[in-house]
């Protein structure tokens, strides 16, 4: 009977591998959890779909008036970005109702264009390559992530940047199950470091940086 479970149980959507249920008895809900990699994903029950998330975003208050999301920006811009790219032409995916990341990196001098799903859905970011591509608290949204991430280093030029910020997931299960990231709605993807490393080995961006909590930067060789 377990081994028919098992067999029914999806697939890592990052590395392939087997994964396991994991059962959240406070949000009532189940999340699959890789046994490689450590990735772990709500069920697609519990995806909402395009308005209610559209609903979800609207409600967040991520314009540049708000300083707490500026100071995290530039926090974010200082550790994860301008180490290691300064200048040149930059793609901020996911940017959000602000865009406050995309003026940011105006005003510093990149020649920056921005793509939302939601706020601007303007597909001609697929026709340039980039120095530089920042993408910050998206990939926990993703019912995709190998696909998105796949698309972003295809955009990337020779030896440009792909800075992520996304929350890593706590190794610990019981520490996982009490977290207030996992919480949100809009919230469905989860990585480890090790989740990070198979798609930085698998599409050939080593990682640069990481603080080990929510940035990692990655390098198209
Ligand atoms: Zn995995």
């Amino acid at each position: 009977m377990k081994e028919k479970n098992m067999a029914n149980n999806p697939s890592c959507q990052i590395c392939g591998n087997q994964t396991f249920p994991l059962f959240d008895d406070k949000l009532s809900l189940t999340f699959h959890q890789c046994q490689h990699c450590g990735y772990t994903f709500k069920d697609n029950q519990h995806h909402l779909d395009h308005q209610a998330e559209k609903s979800q975003y609207d409600a967040h208050e991520n314009t540049s008036d708000n300083q707490g999301y500026v100071r995290m920006f530039e926090r974010f811009l200082t550790h994860a970005v301008l180490p290691y790219k300064q200048t040149g032409r930059a793609l901020e995916f996911g940017s959000g109702p602000g865009p406050v990341l995309y003026e940011m990196l105006k005003t510093r001098g990149f020649k920056t264009t921005h793509y939302d799903p939601y706020y601007h859905p303007n597909q001609s970011y697929l026709n340039n390559t980039y120095d530089l591509i920042t993408t910050t608290e998206v990939f926990e949204h993703l019912s995709n992530p190998e696909m998105v991430f796949k698309t972003l280093v295809s955009l990337l030029k020779q030896d440009g940047i792909l800075a992520i910020m996304t929350s890593f997931r706590p190794n610990d299960n019981d520490e996982f199950l009490s977290w207030w990231y996992r919480r949100d709605a809009t919230h469905i993807g989860f990585f480890t470091l090790k989740s990070f490393e198979h798609l930085a080995k698998k599409h050939g961006v080593p990682i640069v940086q990481t603080n080990h909590k929510n940035t990692i930067t990655f390098k198209k060789e």
